[in-house]
Protein backbone atom coordinates (compact mmCIF):
# COMPACT_ATOMS: atom_id res chain seq x y z
CA UNK A 1 0.00 0.00 0.00
CA UNK A 2 1.22 3.31 -0.60
CA UNK A 3 1.64 6.16 2.24
CA UNK A 4 0.06 8.84 2.19
CA UNK A 5 1.79 12.53 2.50
CA UNK A 6 1.22 15.74 3.93
CA UNK A 7 2.46 19.03 2.39
CA UNK A 8 4.60 21.29 4.31
CA UNK A 9 4.05 24.95 3.62
CA UNK A 10 6.29 27.62 4.64
CA UNK A 11 4.31 30.93 6.72
CA UNK A 12 7.25 32.98 5.26
CA UNK A 13 6.17 32.62 1.93
CA UNK A 14 3.67 30.30 1.31
CA UNK A 15 5.50 28.21 -0.84
CA UNK A 16 5.74 24.32 -0.27
CA UNK A 17 8.62 23.06 1.03
CA UNK A 18 8.19 19.52 0.87
CA UNK A 19 5.90 15.91 1.54
CA UNK A 20 6.24 13.90 3.40
CA UNK A 21 5.27 10.45 4.48
CA UNK A 22 2.10 10.42 6.81
CA UNK A 23 3.28 7.44 8.74
CA UNK A 24 0.84 4.74 9.94
CA UNK A 25 0.04 2.70 13.06
CA UNK A 26 2.37 -0.33 11.11
CA UNK A 27 5.00 1.82 9.87
CA UNK A 28 5.63 3.13 13.79
CA UNK A 29 5.60 -0.61 14.95
CA UNK A 30 8.41 -1.44 12.03
CA UNK A 31 10.56 1.36 13.04
CA UNK A 32 10.39 0.33 16.76
CA UNK A 33 10.99 -3.36 15.65
CA UNK A 34 13.98 -1.81 13.73
CA UNK A 35 15.62 0.39 16.76
CA UNK A 36 15.25 -2.78 19.14
CA UNK A 37 16.87 -5.11 16.79
CA UNK A 38 19.98 -2.02 16.42
CA UNK A 39 19.79 -1.99 20.18
CA UNK A 40 22.29 -4.40 21.70
CA UNK A 41 24.89 -3.45 19.94
CA UNK A 42 24.39 0.30 20.40
CA UNK A 43 23.89 -0.27 23.88
CA UNK A 44 27.33 -2.04 24.29
CA UNK A 45 29.19 0.38 23.03
CA UNK A 46 31.50 2.14 25.31
CA UNK A 47 29.63 5.36 26.46
CA UNK A 48 32.85 6.73 25.18
CA UNK A 49 32.72 6.15 21.80
CA UNK A 50 29.02 7.13 22.34
CA UNK A 51 29.77 10.50 23.36
CA UNK A 52 32.99 10.80 20.43
CA UNK A 53 29.45 10.19 18.04
CA UNK A 54 27.99 12.92 19.58
CA UNK A 55 30.94 14.90 19.77
CA UNK A 56 31.45 14.57 16.13
CA UNK A 57 27.48 15.71 16.15
CA UNK A 58 28.23 18.84 17.16
CA UNK A 59 31.26 19.64 14.79
CA UNK A 60 28.93 18.38 11.70
CA UNK A 61 25.91 20.71 13.38
CA UNK A 62 28.74 23.95 13.26
CA UNK A 63 29.50 22.75 9.89
CA UNK A 64 26.10 22.73 8.67
CA UNK A 65 24.73 25.61 11.03
CA UNK A 66 23.96 28.63 8.51
CA UNK A 67 21.96 26.14 5.99
CA UNK A 68 20.10 24.57 9.09
CA UNK A 69 19.31 27.85 10.04
CA UNK A 70 17.95 29.45 7.45
CA UNK A 71 15.64 26.32 6.73
CA UNK A 72 14.58 26.52 10.22
CA UNK A 73 14.06 30.33 9.33
CA UNK A 74 11.83 28.83 6.42
CA UNK A 75 10.19 25.90 8.28
CA UNK A 76 8.68 28.26 11.08
CA UNK A 77 8.88 32.20 9.63
CA UNK A 78 11.01 32.97 12.80
CA UNK A 79 13.98 35.80 12.33
CA UNK A 80 17.29 34.10 11.50
CA UNK A 81 18.84 35.43 14.77
CA UNK A 82 16.57 33.55 16.57
CA UNK A 83 17.01 30.52 14.44
CA UNK A 84 20.61 30.41 14.76
CA UNK A 85 20.35 30.73 17.97
CA UNK A 86 18.70 27.57 18.49
CA UNK A 87 20.73 25.76 16.23
CA UNK A 88 23.85 27.08 18.65
CA UNK A 89 21.76 25.90 21.54
CA UNK A 90 21.56 22.28 20.42
CA UNK A 91 24.83 22.60 20.02
CA UNK A 92 26.48 23.29 23.20
CA UNK A 93 23.90 20.34 24.62
CA UNK A 94 25.86 18.29 22.48
CA UNK A 95 29.01 19.31 23.94
CA UNK A 96 27.93 19.03 27.10
CA UNK A 97 26.56 15.87 27.02
CA UNK A 98 29.53 14.32 24.92
CA UNK A 99 31.33 14.67 27.73
CA UNK A 100 29.38 13.27 30.12
CA UNK A 101 31.55 9.95 28.10
CA UNK A 102 34.34 11.00 30.26
CA UNK A 103 32.38 11.92 33.52
CA UNK A 104 31.94 9.71 36.94
CA UNK A 105 28.66 8.10 36.69
CA UNK A 106 26.96 5.77 39.36
CA UNK A 107 27.63 5.18 43.08
CA UNK A 108 29.10 2.49 45.82
CA UNK A 109 25.85 1.37 47.91
CA UNK A 110 26.94 0.15 51.53
CA UNK A 111 25.78 -3.48 52.56
CA UNK A 112 25.15 -4.61 55.94
CA UNK A 113 26.90 -8.10 54.58
CA UNK A 114 30.89 -7.51 54.86
CA UNK A 115 32.80 -7.54 51.62
CA UNK A 116 29.60 -7.87 49.60
CA UNK A 117 30.72 -4.65 46.68
CA UNK A 118 27.41 -3.23 45.53
CA UNK A 119 27.65 -0.39 42.92
CA UNK A 120 24.58 1.16 41.43
CA UNK A 121 24.67 2.37 37.93
CA UNK A 122 22.81 3.89 35.08
CA UNK A 123 21.75 1.34 32.29
CA UNK A 124 19.73 2.22 28.76
CA UNK A 125 16.30 1.62 28.41
CA UNK A 126 15.47 0.52 25.11
CA UNK A 127 13.78 2.04 22.46
CA UNK A 128 13.14 5.71 23.03
CA UNK A 129 10.05 7.35 21.32
CA UNK A 130 10.99 11.04 21.13
CA UNK A 131 7.71 12.93 20.36
CA UNK A 132 8.10 16.83 19.64
CA UNK A 133 6.78 20.17 19.28
CA UNK A 134 7.24 23.08 16.60
CA UNK A 135 8.16 26.27 18.26
CA UNK A 136 12.09 25.50 18.41
CA UNK A 137 12.07 22.48 16.12
CA UNK A 138 15.95 21.92 16.45
CA UNK A 139 16.79 22.79 20.46
CA UNK A 140 13.34 20.09 21.31
CA UNK A 141 14.97 17.51 18.78
CA UNK A 142 18.64 18.05 20.31
CA UNK A 143 17.34 18.06 24.14
CA UNK A 144 15.58 14.74 23.61
CA UNK A 145 18.04 12.91 21.17
CA UNK A 146 20.92 13.91 22.79
CA UNK A 147 20.31 12.01 26.12
CA UNK A 148 18.30 9.48 24.77
CA UNK A 149 21.80 8.45 22.83
CA UNK A 150 24.39 8.81 24.78
CA UNK A 151 22.23 7.34 27.71
CA UNK A 152 22.75 3.98 24.95
CA UNK A 153 18.67 4.20 23.99
CA UNK A 154 18.25 4.06 20.20
CA UNK A 155 15.64 6.58 18.99
CA UNK A 156 12.84 7.54 16.79
CA UNK A 157 11.82 11.29 16.61
CA UNK A 158 8.32 12.04 15.69
CA UNK A 159 8.86 15.84 14.55
CA UNK A 160 5.47 17.87 14.78
CA UNK A 161 3.62 17.47 11.09
CA UNK A 162 4.63 21.59 11.36
CA UNK A 163 8.71 21.03 11.08
CA UNK A 164 9.23 18.09 8.81
CA UNK A 165 12.29 19.75 6.90
CA UNK A 166 14.58 20.84 10.09
CA UNK A 167 13.73 17.60 11.22
CA UNK A 168 14.44 15.37 8.04
CA UNK A 169 18.14 17.83 7.76
CA UNK A 170 19.43 17.41 11.47
CA UNK A 171 19.31 13.81 11.41
CA UNK A 172 20.81 13.47 8.36
CA UNK A 173 23.51 15.51 9.75
CA UNK A 174 23.64 13.25 12.71
CA UNK A 175 23.95 10.32 10.03
CA UNK A 176 26.69 11.92 8.76
CA UNK A 177 28.44 12.33 11.55
CA UNK A 178 28.32 8.72 11.73
CA UNK A 179 25.69 8.13 14.52
CA UNK A 180 24.05 4.82 12.80
CA UNK A 181 21.02 5.21 10.74
CA UNK A 182 18.96 2.25 12.77
CA UNK A 183 20.42 3.54 16.09
CA UNK A 184 17.89 7.13 15.20
CA UNK A 185 15.78 8.02 12.39
CA UNK A 186 12.75 10.29 12.14
CA UNK A 187 9.18 8.76 11.62
CA UNK A 188 7.29 11.84 10.34
CA UNK A 189 2.83 11.89 10.46
CA UNK A 190 0.48 13.30 13.04
CA UNK A 191 -0.64 11.60 15.91
CA UNK A 192 -1.65 7.82 14.45
CA UNK A 193 2.55 7.40 13.91
CA UNK A 194 3.03 8.48 17.44
CA UNK A 195 0.38 6.52 19.18
CA UNK A 196 2.15 3.65 17.28
CA UNK A 197 5.58 4.23 18.65
CA UNK A 198 3.89 3.91 22.25
CA UNK A 199 1.95 0.85 21.53
CA UNK A 200 4.42 -0.81 19.58
CA UNK A 201 6.19 -1.02 22.99
CA UNK A 202 9.02 1.57 22.92
CA UNK A 203 10.45 1.60 26.51
CA UNK A 204 10.72 4.99 26.94
CA UNK A 205 8.32 7.36 25.86
CA UNK A 206 9.20 10.82 25.90
CA UNK A 207 7.06 13.91 24.72
CA UNK A 208 6.89 18.00 24.09
CA UNK A 209 3.70 19.25 23.36
CA UNK A 210 0.09 20.22 24.67
CA UNK A 211 -0.66 19.34 27.90
CA UNK A 212 -4.52 17.90 26.16
CA UNK A 213 -1.87 15.43 24.05
CA UNK A 214 0.67 15.10 26.55
CA UNK A 215 -2.08 13.35 28.83
CA UNK A 216 -3.20 11.01 26.03
CA UNK A 217 0.62 10.12 25.92
CA UNK A 218 0.67 9.06 29.74
CA UNK A 219 -2.50 7.30 29.42
CA UNK A 220 -1.34 5.44 26.18
CA UNK A 221 1.99 4.59 27.92
CA UNK A 222 0.50 3.48 31.16
CA UNK A 223 -0.56 0.20 29.39
CA UNK A 224 3.06 -0.53 28.23
CA UNK A 225 4.36 0.62 31.45
CA UNK A 226 7.25 2.82 29.84
CA UNK A 227 8.87 5.26 31.06
CA UNK A 228 8.14 8.75 30.17
CA UNK A 229 9.42 12.67 30.15
CA UNK A 230 5.87 14.85 29.34
CA UNK A 231 7.48 18.48 29.04
CA UNK A 232 3.79 20.36 28.78
CA UNK A 233 3.04 23.97 28.30
CA UNK A 234 2.89 27.38 30.84
CA UNK A 235 0.92 30.46 31.53
CA UNK A 236 3.81 31.71 33.21
CA UNK A 237 3.93 35.13 35.58
CA UNK A 238 6.46 37.83 35.68
CA UNK A 239 5.51 39.54 39.39
CA UNK A 240 6.79 43.27 39.52
CA UNK A 241 6.94 45.02 42.58
CA UNK A 242 7.05 48.68 42.74
CA UNK A 243 10.74 49.10 43.66
CA UNK A 244 11.60 47.09 40.72
CA UNK A 245 14.07 48.30 37.94
CA UNK A 246 11.32 49.21 36.11
CA UNK A 247 12.33 50.17 32.95
CA UNK A 248 14.40 46.69 32.26
CA UNK A 249 11.23 45.06 34.19
CA UNK A 250 9.33 46.00 30.84
CA UNK A 251 11.75 45.47 28.40
CA UNK A 252 12.65 41.86 29.57
CA UNK A 253 8.52 41.05 29.75
CA UNK A 254 8.47 42.56 26.22
CA UNK A 255 10.96 40.09 25.29
CA UNK A 256 9.58 37.46 27.19
CA UNK A 257 5.95 37.58 25.57
CA UNK A 258 6.50 37.82 22.00
CA UNK A 259 9.92 36.90 20.94
CA UNK A 260 9.32 33.57 19.53
CA UNK A 261 5.62 35.11 18.39
CA UNK A 262 5.06 34.49 21.56
CA UNK A 263 4.92 30.03 20.79
CA UNK A 264 6.78 29.67 23.64
CA UNK A 265 6.13 27.45 26.43
CA UNK A 266 8.53 29.76 28.80
CA UNK A 267 6.91 32.96 27.44
CA UNK A 268 5.76 35.94 29.74
CA UNK A 269 2.28 35.97 29.02
CA UNK A 270 0.87 36.82 32.20
CA UNK A 271 2.03 39.96 33.63
CA UNK A 272 1.87 41.12 37.41
CA UNK A 273 2.11 44.80 38.62
CA UNK A 274 1.95 46.33 41.95
CA UNK A 275 -0.71 48.74 41.20
CA UNK A 276 1.33 51.66 42.20
CA UNK A 277 3.28 51.02 39.29
CA UNK A 278 1.19 49.75 36.93
CA UNK A 279 0.23 52.69 34.59
CA UNK A 280 3.92 53.49 34.82
CA UNK A 281 4.84 49.75 34.12
CA UNK A 282 2.03 50.29 30.96
CA UNK A 283 4.09 52.99 29.30
CA UNK A 284 7.11 51.36 29.31
CA UNK A 285 5.84 48.21 27.60
CA UNK A 286 4.86 50.61 25.39
CA UNK A 287 8.01 52.10 24.72
CA UNK A 288 9.74 48.74 24.25
CA UNK A 289 6.80 47.24 21.72
CA UNK A 290 5.67 50.27 19.34
CA UNK A 291 8.80 50.51 17.12
CA UNK A 292 8.88 46.26 16.87
CA UNK A 293 9.61 45.21 13.35
CA UNK A 294 6.69 42.51 12.59
CA UNK A 295 6.24 39.84 9.59
CA UNK A 296 7.90 38.10 7.19
CA UNK A 297 11.05 40.70 5.99
CA UNK A 298 14.41 39.98 7.04
CA UNK A 299 14.81 42.69 9.14
CA UNK A 300 11.66 41.54 11.02
CA UNK A 301 12.39 41.20 15.13
CA UNK A 302 9.35 38.94 15.32
CA UNK A 303 8.16 36.43 12.69
CA UNK A 304 5.29 34.36 11.74
CA UNK A 305 2.90 32.07 13.81
CA UNK A 306 3.31 28.54 12.67
CA UNK A 307 0.69 29.29 10.24
CA UNK A 308 -2.96 30.84 9.03
CA UNK A 309 -4.52 28.65 11.25
CA UNK A 310 -2.46 29.87 14.31
CA UNK A 311 -3.14 33.46 13.73
CA UNK A 312 -6.58 33.08 13.01
CA UNK A 313 -6.82 30.85 16.04
CA UNK A 314 -5.19 34.38 17.93
CA UNK A 315 -7.48 37.00 16.43
CA UNK A 316 -9.73 34.94 17.65
CA UNK A 317 -8.75 35.03 21.29
CA UNK A 318 -8.55 38.81 21.24
CA UNK A 319 -11.51 39.21 19.46
CA UNK A 320 -13.02 37.26 22.73
CA UNK A 321 -11.03 39.11 25.46
CA UNK A 322 -12.70 42.09 24.11
CA UNK A 323 -16.24 40.87 24.19
CA UNK A 324 -14.93 39.87 27.69
CA UNK A 325 -14.53 43.68 28.26
CA UNK A 326 -11.07 43.81 28.16
CA UNK A 327 -9.12 46.45 26.19
CA UNK A 328 -6.52 45.12 23.38
CA UNK A 329 -3.40 47.36 22.34
CA UNK A 330 -1.94 45.91 19.63
CA UNK A 331 1.88 47.33 19.24
CA UNK A 332 4.46 47.04 16.03
CA UNK A 333 4.99 48.02 13.04
CA UNK A 334 4.35 45.13 10.04
CA UNK A 335 7.05 44.56 7.62
CA UNK A 336 6.12 41.98 4.77
CA UNK A 337 1.97 40.87 5.88
CA UNK A 338 1.31 37.08 5.08
CA UNK A 339 -1.80 35.55 6.82
CA UNK A 340 0.66 33.64 9.73
CA UNK A 341 1.32 37.43 10.53
CA UNK A 342 0.45 38.68 14.13
CA UNK A 343 1.09 41.91 16.08
CA UNK A 344 2.00 41.66 19.32
CA UNK A 345 -1.19 42.70 22.31
CA UNK A 346 -1.11 43.90 25.61
CA UNK A 347 -4.44 43.31 27.19
CA UNK A 348 -5.97 44.68 29.89
CA UNK A 349 -8.92 44.21 32.12
CA UNK A 350 -9.29 40.79 31.79
CA UNK A 351 -10.12 38.35 35.21
CA UNK A 352 -7.31 36.86 35.37
CA UNK A 353 -9.13 33.83 37.10
CA UNK A 354 -11.19 33.02 34.29
CA UNK A 355 -10.27 30.58 30.96
CA UNK A 356 -9.55 33.75 28.81
CA UNK A 357 -7.22 35.49 31.90
CA UNK A 358 -5.34 32.28 32.84
CA UNK A 359 -4.67 29.57 30.01
CA UNK A 360 -1.89 29.29 27.44
CA UNK A 361 -2.05 31.45 24.67
CA UNK A 362 0.80 30.30 22.10
CA UNK A 363 0.60 33.77 20.76
CA UNK A 364 2.24 37.17 20.96
CA UNK A 365 -0.02 38.26 23.88
CA UNK A 366 0.88 40.15 27.21
CA UNK A 367 -1.98 40.09 29.95
CA UNK A 368 -1.28 42.44 32.72
CA UNK A 369 -2.64 42.59 36.11
CA UNK A 370 -2.25 44.76 39.13
CA UNK A 371 -2.15 43.96 42.88
CA UNK A 372 -2.25 45.29 46.06
CA UNK A 373 -0.55 42.72 48.11
CA UNK A 374 2.48 40.38 48.35
CA UNK A 375 0.06 37.81 49.10
CA UNK A 376 -2.43 38.68 45.87
CA UNK A 377 0.68 38.95 43.73
CA UNK A 378 1.54 35.51 45.25
CA UNK A 379 -2.49 34.56 44.75
CA UNK A 380 -2.09 35.92 40.88
CA UNK A 381 0.88 34.14 40.11
CA UNK A 382 -0.12 30.85 41.03
CA UNK A 383 -3.54 31.13 39.66
CA UNK A 384 -3.26 28.94 36.40
CA UNK A 385 -3.45 25.45 35.89
CA UNK A 386 0.49 25.51 35.21
CA UNK A 387 3.64 25.87 36.65
CA UNK A 388 6.37 26.00 34.09
CA UNK A 389 8.59 29.43 34.65
CA UNK A 390 7.79 32.31 36.67
CA UNK A 391 9.87 35.63 37.06
CA UNK A 392 9.82 38.08 39.83
CA UNK A 393 11.33 41.69 39.74
CA UNK A 394 12.16 43.77 42.88
CA UNK A 395 15.29 45.48 44.36
CA UNK A 396 14.23 43.87 47.59
CA UNK A 397 16.09 40.35 47.49
CA UNK A 398 14.99 38.84 51.04
CA UNK A 399 10.98 39.43 49.34
CA UNK A 400 12.05 38.01 46.15
CA UNK A 401 13.19 35.19 47.71
CA UNK A 402 10.06 34.91 49.88
CA UNK A 403 7.84 35.35 47.10
CA UNK A 404 9.65 32.36 44.69
CA UNK A 405 9.18 30.36 48.09
CA UNK A 406 5.41 30.52 47.51
CA UNK A 407 5.39 30.06 43.39
CA UNK A 408 4.55 26.65 41.77
CA UNK A 409 7.12 26.23 38.90
CA UNK A 410 9.78 24.32 37.97
CA UNK A 411 11.80 27.53 36.88
CA UNK A 412 12.19 30.81 38.51
CA UNK A 413 14.43 33.99 37.90
CA UNK A 414 14.56 37.10 40.18
CA UNK A 415 15.39 40.51 38.15
CA UNK A 416 15.37 37.71 34.55
CA UNK A 417 12.95 36.28 31.67
CA UNK A 418 10.87 33.89 32.13
CA UNK A 419 12.25 31.97 29.58
CA UNK A 420 16.06 31.80 28.31
CA UNK A 421 16.82 27.80 29.91
CA UNK A 422 20.58 27.22 29.15
CA UNK A 423 21.46 23.18 28.25
CA UNK A 424 23.05 22.39 31.76
CA UNK A 425 20.18 24.11 33.71
CA UNK A 426 17.36 20.69 33.86
CA UNK A 427 14.16 22.35 32.24
CA UNK A 428 10.12 21.27 33.30
CA UNK A 429 7.65 22.21 35.32
CA UNK A 430 4.91 21.33 38.01
CA UNK A 431 1.12 20.98 37.58
CA UNK A 432 0.00 20.65 34.19
CA UNK A 433 3.18 21.72 32.89
CA UNK A 434 4.44 17.91 33.21
CA UNK A 435 4.95 15.11 35.27
CA UNK A 436 7.97 15.97 37.28
CA UNK A 437 10.63 14.90 34.54
CA UNK A 438 13.47 17.03 33.22
CA UNK A 439 14.75 17.19 29.81
CA UNK A 440 18.54 19.30 29.42
CA UNK A 441 21.27 19.47 32.41
CA UNK A 442 22.99 16.32 33.48
CA UNK A 443 19.71 15.31 35.02
CA UNK A 444 18.58 14.13 31.14
CA UNK A 445 20.64 11.11 31.76
CA UNK A 446 18.54 9.95 34.76
CA UNK A 447 15.39 10.82 32.89
CA UNK A 448 16.60 8.68 29.87
CA UNK A 449 18.19 6.20 31.84
CA UNK A 450 17.43 3.43 34.32
CA UNK A 451 19.14 2.45 37.66
CA UNK A 452 20.98 -0.70 38.03
CA UNK A 453 21.91 -2.29 41.07
CA UNK A 454 24.86 -5.08 40.98
CA UNK A 455 26.72 -6.88 44.05
CA UNK A 456 29.60 -8.75 43.99
CA UNK A 457 30.38 -11.06 46.98
CA UNK A 458 33.79 -11.36 47.80
CA UNK A 459 33.52 -13.01 50.74
CA UNK A 460 32.77 -16.62 48.97
P1 LIG B 1 0.57 19.12 20.33
O1 LIG B 1 0.31 18.44 21.63
O2 LIG B 1 -0.56 19.41 19.44
O3 LIG B 1 1.60 18.24 19.44
C1 LIG B 1 2.84 17.80 19.93
C2 LIG B 1 3.24 16.51 19.23
O4 LIG B 1 2.32 15.48 19.56
C3 LIG B 1 3.27 16.60 17.70
O5 LIG B 1 4.39 15.91 17.22
C4 LIG B 1 1.98 15.89 17.31
O6 LIG B 1 2.01 15.36 16.01
C5 LIG B 1 1.92 14.80 18.35
N1 LIG B 1 0.59 14.21 18.58
C6 LIG B 1 -0.61 14.65 18.14
N2 LIG B 1 -1.60 13.82 18.58
C7 LIG B 1 -0.99 12.87 19.33
C8 LIG B 1 -1.47 11.75 20.05
N3 LIG B 1 -2.78 11.44 20.12
N4 LIG B 1 -0.58 10.99 20.72
C9 LIG B 1 0.74 11.28 20.69
N5 LIG B 1 1.25 12.34 20.01
C10 LIG B 1 0.39 13.12 19.34
O7 LIG B 1 1.37 20.42 20.71
P2 LIG B 1 1.79 21.64 19.75
O8 LIG B 1 0.64 22.50 19.50
O9 LIG B 1 2.58 21.11 18.62
O10 LIG B 1 2.84 22.38 20.71
C11 LIG B 1 2.55 23.45 21.54
C12 LIG B 1 2.64 23.01 22.98
O11 LIG B 1 3.93 22.54 23.32
C13 LIG B 1 2.38 24.20 23.92
O12 LIG B 1 1.50 23.79 24.95
C14 LIG B 1 3.78 24.48 24.47
O13 LIG B 1 3.78 25.13 25.72
C15 LIG B 1 4.34 23.10 24.55
N6 LIG B 1 5.81 23.12 24.69
C16 LIG B 1 6.38 22.69 25.86
C17 LIG B 1 7.75 22.73 26.04
C18 LIG B 1 8.40 22.24 27.32
O14 LIG B 1 9.60 21.98 27.32
N7 LIG B 1 7.68 22.10 28.41
C19 LIG B 1 8.56 23.21 25.01
C20 LIG B 1 7.96 23.64 23.83
C21 LIG B 1 6.58 23.60 23.68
Amino acid sequence: MVTPTFDKVSPLTGQKLGSYPLSTRSDAASAVADARRAFWLWKSTAIESRGRLIRNAAQALEKHRDELAELVRRETGKPLGDSHGEVGSAIEMAYMLAAHGRFPSGNLLPSAIPLRQTRLQRVPLGVAALIITYNAPIPNFAWKVFPALMAGNTAIVKPSPHTPASAEMFVGILHEAGVPEDVLRVLHGGGEAAVGMIEAGSELVSFTGSYSTGAKVAQAAAKTLAKTVIELGGSNPLVVFADAALAAAAVTATESAFSNAGQRCASASRVIVENDVLDAFLDEVAASSQGLLVGTSDDAQIGTLIDGASARAFEGFLAECEKAGATVTRFGHLRGVADTVALPAVVTGLDPWSDLGSKEVFGPVMRVYGFGTEEQGIELANATEFGLTAAVWSSDIVRAERVVSKIHAGVININGPTHGAEVNFPFGGVKNSGNGSRDAGVQAIDAYSDVQVVSNFFGV
